[in-house]
């Protein structure tokens, strides 16, 4: 009932082979996916530079050009 003859188990390594593949293209698909975001985080992180307050020394986002934050304890001398 379960002869091994040889053209079975050719078709058995086929198989198996087949499986195989598939999984190692669809690892390698998931490889670049995953490198892919990592790249767009990078940029993401690149994007965003902070800037120093003049007056009192903060990183702050710059928002409208300003060299000030507009922190409510930041006083700006005029
Ligand atoms: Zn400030």
């Amino acid at each position: 009932m379960f002869g091994f003859s040889l053209p079975k188990l050719i078709v058995l390594g086929i198989i198996i082979f087949a499986i195989w593949y598939a999984y190692k293209i669809y690892e390698r698909k998931h490889i670049i996916s995953a490198k892919k975001d990592e790249d767009q985080g990078k940029e993401d992180t690149s994007s965003v530079d902070m800037i120093r307050c003049k007056n009192c020394g903060d990183y702050f986002l710059p928002s409208n050009g300003s060299i000030y934050c507009s922190k409510e304890t930041c006083i700006i001398e005029k």
